[in-house]
């Protein structure tokens, strides 16, 4: 395990020690940089939200209840959330439940990836690419789509929405041969992305946004890990990482409209400097979702999937997440988490939600 210290990750002594160095000392510094850079990501068990914590932080509660985030309404953006179609929704996640897993040790995986880089330049992406990685002898890939921002004076930050595609099924972690359809861990979120990129393709808004569709996450997230030291690596700033994870299965919550907005709180991140803009960041969300669509909203922290190898490099995290991944949700990672048990209404409201929240921060 990492020791993470501001930052820099830095390799612990025992990582260390299981590197064979060449003996010739002319050698030797480079080498050793190189092999840093190979090995020194983090390491995250697989992730398994029913154990994350349920509840924010009391003191931060009481300061997110005391202020709200005013929100005016915005005639052109009520018009565009109008632009997200249910139908498109269930089609996506049919289709990525049609595959017989989507494993990330299985040759499905590729399969899926291919078929998401597609659709992505069928909307008109000609920049999609897969960021490919290796881990674990598994060579894998993540697939980005970027839209290109109009307006100078955003330092170049772009904002990063991004959902795992890849299943796994709590009986064996290491079945790449059983059915998993994941409708809604993580078909929910991919399709959710999928959409917000096919209505804002046309658009012209200030900053980039970057679509990331990752492999790996059950794994330990292993897809944005890569790619969040990727993007650090490349010094590239991020506004904000949008991570939407399980987003279609309601009730676990108090009612059957509400929804968990992952905010930073400190109880589950490592970095202290990012809290405050992502709980920021979360009250417009929050104010969005009250404005321009049907659902209510619980704040939750960030815990147990993509957003967290960001969180841990100082980027500025939030999400959409249902709350299903509780241990009374028999369909959490099982071969039952099917198309049926998704309210597509619910998460056209979710989509909604953070679409509004990609116009309004990114305009
Ligand atoms: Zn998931």
């Amino acid at each position: 395990m990492s020791r993470i210290k501001g930052n820099l990750i830095i390799p612990s002594h025992s990582e260390l020690k299981h590197f064979d160095l060449p003996s010739d000392n002319f050698f030797i510094g480079p080498y050793l940089i190189l092999i840093m850079c190979k090995s020194n990501l983090e390491h995250y068990e697989p992730p398994d939200k029913t154990k994350s914590p349920k509840f924010i932080k009391s003191e931060v509660l009481r300061d997110l209840n005391s202020r709200r985030a005013r929100i005016v309404i915005d005639p052109s953006i009520k018009d565009t959330l109008n632009l997200v179609a249910g139908q498109n929704l269930e089609s996506t996640v049919s289709k990525l439940c049609s595959f017989p897993n989507r494993h990330s040790k299985s040759q499905n995986i590729h399969h899926v990836s291919d078929w998401l880089l597609n659709e992505l330049k069928n909307i008109g992406y000609d920049g999609t690419f897969f960021h490919k990685y290796s881990q674990d002898g598994f060579d894998l890939e993540n697939v980005i789509s970027n839209k290109n921002g109009s307006t100078e004076g955003n330092n170049g930050e772009s904002m990063l929405l991004c959902a795992h595609y890849d299943t796994i099924l709590k009986q064996n972690g290491d079945d790449i041969v059983s059915k998993a359809p994941g409708a809604n861990d993580n078909a929910s979120g991919v399709a959710a992305l999928l959409e917000i990129a096919r209505v804002i393709y046309p658009l012209s808004l200030g900053r980039n946004i970057q679509f990331a569709f990752f492999s790996g996450e059950e794994q330990g997230l292993w897809g944005s890990t890569h790619y969040a030291h990727y993007m650090k690596d490349k010094g590239l700033n991020l506004h904000t990482v949008v991570n939407m994870d399980m987003c279609g299965e309601p009730g676990f919550l108090p009612s059957n409209t509400t929804t968990y907005i992952d905010i930073d709180d400190g109880q589950t991140g490592i970095v202290s400097t990012n809290n405050e803009a992502s709980k920021n960041f979360g009250l417009i969300m929050q104010g969005l979702a009250n404005t321009y669509t049907n659902i209510d909203t619980l704040f939750d922290p960030i815990d147990a999937s993509d957003y967290m190898p960001f969180e841990a490099r100082g980027y500025v995290c939030i999400g959409a997440y249902d709350g299903s991944a509780i241990s009374t949700n028999l369909h959490y990672h099982d071969k039952s988490d099917t198309i049926e048990n998704i309210d597509f209404g619910f998460l056209s409201e979710v989509t909604k939600m953070v679409l509004a929240f990609i116009l309004t921060e990114a305009r």
